[in-house]
């Protein structure tokens, strides 16, 4: 695999960082990893001219690259901090999880497609970000061995709130997630006590399902 930045591709980066701030992303550790992040290297290399659109694209597997607007939105949505342990389902491209790692995150992150699972880890490992854990599994069950966690973001779309991520949840942690069938809201739970959980909703979105396990 090739791997190739160039400055070209990072004045596009900056021009997609400045549309989203015109969206109204304003923090500015998420718009500096979009302009960080060598989104195109997340793409076929074919569909390299898409990858500074602000749209999703389709990877492998049948699934998709989230759209930077919703990386973005989501990655701040989360108030996460240097150095917090943020729970990802959905690995897919990698792409948010690289995000999340550019902001100096520690990234744990969950794919269910076998084939996903193992191209991601090795684009990751080549270009340089280092989650500190990536799996194939059911993210609908988490990663109770590694609870609790600072920050979880769901990158499909859940058909409701899974209770085992609730309970993965740190006391003043977030939960960023989709919830719905055709289009999602997106959901922030906030962990205010152990017992105690605050919902809020934050617009409407469209993911690929979360799907149940294959075995
Ligand atoms: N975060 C990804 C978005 C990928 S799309 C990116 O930046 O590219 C959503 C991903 O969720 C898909 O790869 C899909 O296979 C995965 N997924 C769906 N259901 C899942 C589940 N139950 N557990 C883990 N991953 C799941």
């Amino acid at each position: 695999m090739k791997v190739k930045d160039t400055p070209k591709h990072l004045g596009l980066r900056h021009q997609l960082a400045f549309l989203l701030e015109e969206k109204g992303i304003k923090d500015e550790a998420v718009l500096q990893a979009i302009r960080s992040v060598p989104r195109h290297l997340f793409l076929d290399s074919s569909f390299e001219a898409h990858a500074y659109q602000d749209k999703a694209f389709p990877i492998a597997a049948s699934q998709t690259i989230s759209q930077p607007y919703t990386v973005a939105f989501q990655s701040s949505l989360l108030q996460a901090k240097p150095g917090q342990k943020i729970l990802e389902i959905g690995t897919g491209s990698g792409y948010q999880a690289a995000v999340l790692c550019a902001m100096q995150m520690k990234v744990y992150s969950i794919e269910r497609q076998s084939e996903l699972f193992k191209k991601t880890k090795v684009l990751l490992q080549k270009l340089g970000y280092k989650p500190k854990f990536l799996t194939f599994g059911d993210g609908y069950k988490g990663l109770p061995d590694y609870a609790p966690f600072d920050g979880i973001i769901v990158t499909a779309a859940a058909p409701t709130i899974p209770k085992a991520l609730m309970a993965q949840l740190k006391v003043g942690g977030r939960m960023v997630i989709p919830v719905g069938a055709d289009t999602q809201d997106m959901y922030v739970i906030y962990r205010k006590s152990a017992t105690d959980f605050e919902k809020k909703t934050y617009g409407k979105f469209r993911f690929v399902p979360m799907l149940e396990n294959k075995n």
